[in-house]
Order: structure tokens, then C-alpha cells, then sequence
């Protein structure tokens, strides 16, 4: 039997989405993997996130337990960020693009932290005892709050990036807030959607969708009293899923500590389906996708969710950005979501 070849609507990135699988073969077994693990010591003394290490700038981490967070020694953006010769502070407008749009320079102000959830060298967050995620949820509330009230900051971005298979260099399991200087052109894009949804409907785009029949039939995971765990209609990468609140909700800082923490359990479960349908430490990109924080009205109409971009289209396969996409930043998936959906369901945890 084939898969369906369609281009499917993207409603946060206005853009096609081509899902291209040429073949929907049997769900995989639902049985419990056995997940590998790395051998990873708990404590690496040439690990710069561990416990008491001095790290490449001189400062020496405390001998933390549980989540640590500390500025980045090799930030991307910072407070101390050198201002260009006749940089500007705002994205440029109409009339000077349309007079002169060359050579224009900003100073890339703002901050870059890193986020250890654990002491532990060798535990992901899938492997971390379940009473530990609390508290890392308590860190990315935190460092999220930060940013948000710092000036320089237009948009908070919390992510993480796991695995060497995209390019990790540290395998202590960490994650990185940045705080940037304007507002990303993806969080531009998700916030023009949202707010024009939201002037014609009253309400929040990513609510609604969880009750569409395109959704709510064929691309649930997983459904809690506040969370859902879905496969996107239009999922830009084989196994891609979304973690969207029942309620709408802005940033992290609208969560109800109870809501919050709850938020990290459901992760923590995604986070162990991922290892049981790849059938060992699966390798991730997890963002959190935050309103921005650089007064425009309409953040108003943001709603909070979670992304997971696993790069992985099979157990050893990679899927690459490779030309087309490149050319046209437009995204082929090969997996039919709600066959992605299926397997993800399937995964005993
Ligand atoms: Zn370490």
C-alpha cells in the first residue's frame, strides 16, 4: 500500500510541507525495546558542565546536585557584545531597505546560558528519576523568567540539542537558553499566524487544532488533564512532535507550578518514546517555544507548545536537509504522521 503524497498546510509557518512516503509499512512492534546505553561515567573530571571542574574561562563550577545553570563561556549572544561602527538597534524599516539594504549591522546583544539538568555526567532526561523532573522544570521556568526580563532580550529561545549524531560536542546532558536581540524570523512568522487566527476566531490557533478531526482522530500520543503530546498535520521531520496545553497559555511563567511540573513528566515520557522507537539513546532537537518578550500586541495571542525534531528517520538512518530543501526551504517528510503517530503510541514505556 502507498503512503499519502500531498502537500499539507503548516498553520504556525504558513508554508507547504511535502509528505512523501512511498510506502506505509506495518507499525513497528510495540514492544519494549531494549534501550542502550552509553558508558558514560556519572562523574567526567574533563567534563566542563560536571561538578567542580574548571571550565575553559577559569571559573570553577560549584559541586552542584541536581540542575545548574551558568552563562555561556562562549556565547553566541552577551551583554558585552562589541557595537558595530554605525550599527542600528531595530530591525531596519521599509524605507531604508527599499534606499539601501547593504551593509547593515546590529551589535548581537543579549544572553546565552547553559542548562545541566543533573549532576550526573551520564543520565538523559529520559533516564532521570522521575522526582528529579521537577526541578528541572523549576530551571527553565527560572531561566526563562530572566530573560524575559532583561532588556536586551526580544525573544528567549530554550532548546536542546542531544546527541553527537547533530552535532553535540559535550555529552554531559544539558540544554541552552539564548536570549536574543530581535525576534527570530520562525517566531515572527508563528506569531503572525497566531494572532491572525485569534482576530478572526477569538481564540488560541494551537487549542483549536487540538480539537480538529485532523488532529484529534489519527495524531494524539498522549492526553493529560493539561497537556497533549501530538504528531503535527504537517510534521516537518519524520518523528516530529509537538507538546501543546489543553488551555491556552503564553509562556512558561502561565503555568501553575502544578501545571508546569506536570509538563515535565509528559516530556519525560516523550523523551522515552523517542529511545524505545529508535531502540537506544535517541538523538534529539527539543524546543521550547515561548511568546517574545519585545512588547509587539500581538505576543498577546501566543500560545506556549514544545517541539521534538528527532533526526532520525529510521533506527540508523539520518534524514538531511539535502538540496531541494535547502533551495527551497520547504520540508519533505518520507513518514505519513499518523503512521508516525501509531509507532509513538506503540512504544511501551
Ligand atoms: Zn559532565
Amino acid at each position: 500500500m502507498s503512503g499519502p503524497w500531498e502537500r499539507r498546510w503548516h498553520p504556525l509557518l504558513d508554508e507547504w510541507v511535502i509528505i512523501s512516503s512511498s510506502s506505509a509499512s506495518r507499525p513497528w512492534s510495540g514492544a519494549k525495546a531494549e534501550v542502550s546505553k552509553t558508558d558514560s561515567p556519572q562523574f567526567d573530571p574533563d567534563c566542563y558542565l560536571c561538578p567542580g571542574v574548571t571550565r575553559a574561562s577559569g571559573h570553577v563550577n560549584p559541586n552542584y546536585q541536581g540542575p545548574f545553570a551558568f552563562d555561556n563561556d562562549f556565547p553566541t549572544f552577551a551583554s558585552h557584545a562589541p557595537e558595530p561602527e554605525g550599527g542600528i538597534d531595530a530591525a531596519p524599516d521599509d524605507a531604508t531597505l527599499a534606499s539601501n539594504p547593504f551593509g547593515i549591522t546590529a551589535a548581537s546583544r543579549g544572553k546565552c546560558r547553559v542548562l545541566c539538568w543533573s549532576h550526573r555526567h551520564d543520565l538523559t532526561l529520559a533516564d532521570l528519576p522521575a522526582e528529579e523532573m521537577p526541578a528541572v522544570a523549576d530551571l527553565w521556568l527560572a531561566e526563562f523568567s530572566a530573560m524575559k526580563a532583561n532588556p536586551d532580550v526580544k525573544q528567549a529561545i530554550l532548546f536542546e540539542n542531544k546527541g553527537v549524531e547533530i552535532g553535540v560536542s559535550n555529552l554531559h546532558p544539558h540544554g541552552q537558553a539564548y536570549g536574543l536581540p530581535f525576534v527570530s524570523t520562525q517566531g515572527k512568522r508563528m506569531r503572525n499566524a497566531q494572532a491572525r487566527y485569534a482576530k478572526h476566531h477569538n481564540s488560541a490557533l494551537l487549542v483549536d487544532m487540538l480539537q480538529h478531526p485532523s488532529v484529534a482522530n489519527d495524531l494524539i500520543v498522549e492526553k493529560t488533564q493539561h497537556w497533549t503530546v501530538l504528531v503535527p498535520f504537517a510534521a516537518r521531520f519524520a518523528y516530529e512532535t509537538w507538546i501543546v496545553p489543553n488551555q491556552a497559555a503564553k509562556d512558561l511563567e502561565d503555568l501553575s507550578t502544578e501545571v508546569l511540573h506536570e509538563l515535565a513528566a509528559v516530556y519525560q515520557r516523550q523523551t522515552q518514546r523517542y529511545d524505545v522507537l529508535f531502540q537506544r539513546q535517541s538523538p534529539n532537537i527539543t524546543h521550547f517555544h515561548n511568546a517574545p518578550s519585545d512588547g509587539d500586541a500581538d505576543n498577546a495571542h501566543w500560545c506556549f507548545h514544545m517541539a521534538f525534531q528527532p533526526p532520525l528517520r529510521e533506527p540508523d538512518k539520518l534524514k538531511y536537509i539535502a538540496g531541494f530543501e535547502s533551495a527551497a526551504g520547504n520540508i519533505t517528510n518520507p513518514v505519513q504522521p499518523e503512521i508516525a503517530a501509531e509507532r509513538l503510541r506503540a512504544c511501551v514505556i
